[in-house]
């Protein structure tokens, strides 16, 4: 593995050098008072990010994000109840295939390329459905949905309203009580820039009233996670040195000026990016981005895949491939995490070189 690659990649991203150097310390015991008092704070620290409404709760899970989101439709979704899965790429099929594989029942949704849903009259069909599972930004196709209207949408009718916030946490506008947002699902190894290992649902005081007694889940269990929470434990043992990598980049982000420096660093470095690639022969894929990832597709012929490919053994940069029917036709470029000013100009150096374009 060549660790020195500068990573573009929407997960893991770059990290914090003074949160990585934590991994490496000795793992401590964590059933005790020291551990639970961390614990207490990230929860609180959680949500405050998220705007939570009063007497929501944070869960640690350790798993990675698809692990939440599963955790979410097993303990949320009833066999009883209906779904609607919004499907706009692989992280909204990846929610509808966990409603198949636990036979919840459910109605896909696949808005147009182009639509964020800032128009929710084509989900009035579904306004008698119990659920809603959106993917806030859709990370396989960089597209961003109006979770504001989505919310609106869903409280007007009465549906949990739950959010896969995973590529959009800390980069984008979240606000659970401004979008009505009921389980709110965020990874560790995205803008919190953090190892994989650790993934959060928060949840609203309607979603705690509405979990199911018994999810026929014993690791996932949330109801088991939030009684142990209260004194700032775990059910099992925890990914405990990730967990206070995330306790101290909490802290972190804090004292660098909250969540509203956060989005503007983001917001800034991928309109510098975008910016910077107007001359080249790279098309913007999507008309509704977050801050967090641009999706570019060649103009020229070249193969998208091929240029990843290329681009880190030329440049030992590292982007993102897509798979499937987009490999040769799109590539992303994440800007969450420690990705600076100065990385983006190297990248853009380097596109330019790579098309042969002088700037
Ligand atoms: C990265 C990501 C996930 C998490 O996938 P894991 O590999 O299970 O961590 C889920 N949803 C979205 C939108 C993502 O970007």
């Amino acid at each position: 593995m060549n660790r020195d690659q500068l990573i573009f990649t929407p997960g893991p991203v770059k990290e914090y050098p003074e949160i990585s150097e934590l991994g490496g310390l000795q793992t401590p015991y964590f059933r005790n008072r020291a551990f639970s008092e961390v614990v207490l704070e990230t929860e609180q620290q959680l949500l405050q990010l998220a705007n939570a409404p009063k007497g929501s709760r944070a869960v640690l899970l350790t798993a990675s994000g698809t692990a939440a989101m599963e955790a979410a439709v097993l303990n949320l979704v009833a066999p009883e109840h209906k779904a609607i899965s919004v499907i706009s790429g692989g992280f909204g099929q990846r929610f509808a295939d966990i409603c198949r594989v636990h036979r919840r029942q459910h109605s896909p949704y696949h808005p147009a390329f182009d639509d964020d849903l800032s128009d929710t009259g084509s989900l009035m069909q579904f306004a008698d459905h119990d659920v809603l599972l959106i993917n806030g930004h859709e990370t396989s196709i960089c597209h961003r949905f109006n979770l504001e209207q989505v919310g609106r949408f869903c409280h007007e009718n009465q549906i949990l309203h739950i959010v896969d916030a995973i590529s959009m946490f800390l980069t984008d506008e979240l606000d659970m009580q401004s979008q009505h947002i009921d389980a709110l699902i965020i990874s560790s190894q995205k803008a919190l820039a953090l190892p994989p290992g650790v993934a959060i649902i928060i949840l609203s005081p309607r979603a705690i009233e509405r979990l199911l007694p018994d999810p026929a889940t014993l690791y996932f269990n949330l109801t088991d996670y939030l009684r142990d929470g209260e004194r700032g434990q775990t059910p099992y043992t925890p990914a405990v040195s990730i967990i206070l990598q995330l306790h101290q980049r909490l802290l972190q982000i804090a004292s660098k000026g909250g969540l509203k420096a956060e989005i503007a660093k983001t917001r800034e470095v991928a309109q510098f990016f975008r910016k910077g690639i107007a001359k080249l022969p790279l098309k913007i894929f999507s008309t509704h981005m977050a801050n967090s990832v641009t999706g570019l597709s060649p103009t020229d012929g070249t193969s998208a895949s091929q240029l990843v490919k290329e681009f880190e053994a030329r440049y030992q940069m590292v982007l993102c491939p897509n798979g499937g029917e987009l490999a040769d036709t799109l590539f992303r470029v994440s800007h969450m995490g420690n990705i600076t000013i100065q990385d983006t100009q190297r990248l853009i150096d380097a596109l330019h070189d790579y098309f042969g374009v002088n700037q």
